[in-house]
């Protein structure tokens, strides 16, 4: 296996282990499909499940399936099967259903991968129809290769909801699965548990508030600047012995006081 999809999908794996609680053996329901594809490239399915999720596997299989590849009569495909842990699925072993609709009656209990499968099969339809269902590995057989579907959209955004239920304080199980489950359904209450708590300070008793001040201050300060220019003219009365001296002085005079203004203003 190359290492790019080695690092991939362990990193998936990760994702199974720590969010979904999956355990070693890692029990793997595989479909008469992959067990003939398998067997006809002598790949050895149970090295190649432990190798592909890097970790061990419990491979099983349904009544149904088995039932399936007892029809082919092929002898060879039929011993592998025979070494695997049978799951029993409550249908008939006279009147089997087909493999893929009872993988997924075992798989999908109400949207939930209630027991942690993993799934290998070959029926595309199948694997779609259980990429919607949160955290469901999957593995099929492309030409000679065992390869892992890319982690599903349910699965991405199921762990994503419980890493961020962890970062807000609900480290609860219990509780994220309530969320998912109600994502999945889309209800509309899915919405209302994250703004259920409110935390921080709360707003301050209004009657224990203060009054804002009303804003009169902002006009008087410049009426009493203007006041503190009046001054001036009356020093220019100081200096009126003529009418023309006036005038010269006035222009010097209001330099002055322009002068003087920052000095008063820094005071
Ligand atoms: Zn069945």
């Amino acid at each position: 296996m190359r290492q790019k999809r080695a690092k991939s999908y362990k990193k998936q794996m990760n994702v199974y282990l720590h969010t979904f609680k999956f355990r070693e053996p890692f029990q793997t329901i595989v479909d008469d499909e992959i067990i003939l594809n398998c067997q006809k490239a002598s790949f050895d399915i149970a090295k190649g499940l432990n190798r592909t999720i890097q970790g061990e596997t419990k491979p099983m299989i349904t009544q149904c399936s088995i039932e399936a590849l007892y029809k082919t009569n092929n002898q060879d495909a039929i011993s592998i099967a025979k070494l695997f842990e049978r799951r029993r699925c409550n249908h008939p072993p006279a009147n089997p259903i087909p493999s893929s609709e009872c993988i997924k009656s075992i798989v999908d209990i109400n949207g939930e991968n209630k027991h942690r499968y993993l799934v290998a099969t070959q029926d595309k339809l199948l694997r779609n129809k259980l990429s919607r269902v949160p955290g469901v590995p999957l593995i099929y057989m492309n030409r000679s290769v065992m390869v892992m579907e890319p982690m599903s959209e349910a699965t991405t955004s199921y762990s994503n909801s419980f890493e961020r239920n962890k970062l807000t304080g609900g480290l609860n199980d219990v509780e994220v699965g309530k969320i998912n489950k109600q994502e999945e359904l889309k209800t509309e209450g899915s919405e209302k548990p994250p703004t259920k708590k409110r935390k921080g300070p709360k707003e301050p008793n209004p009657l224990s508030m203060k009054k804002k001040k009303t804003v009169n201050t902002d006009s008087r300060p410049s009426q009493d600047a203007k006041n503190t220019s009046q001054p001036k003219p009356k020093r220019r009365r100081k200096h009126k012995s003529t009418s023309e001296k006036t005038e010269d002085l006035e222009k010097p005079n209001s330099s002055l006081s322009n002068s003087s203004e920052p000095v008063v203003t820094h005071e």
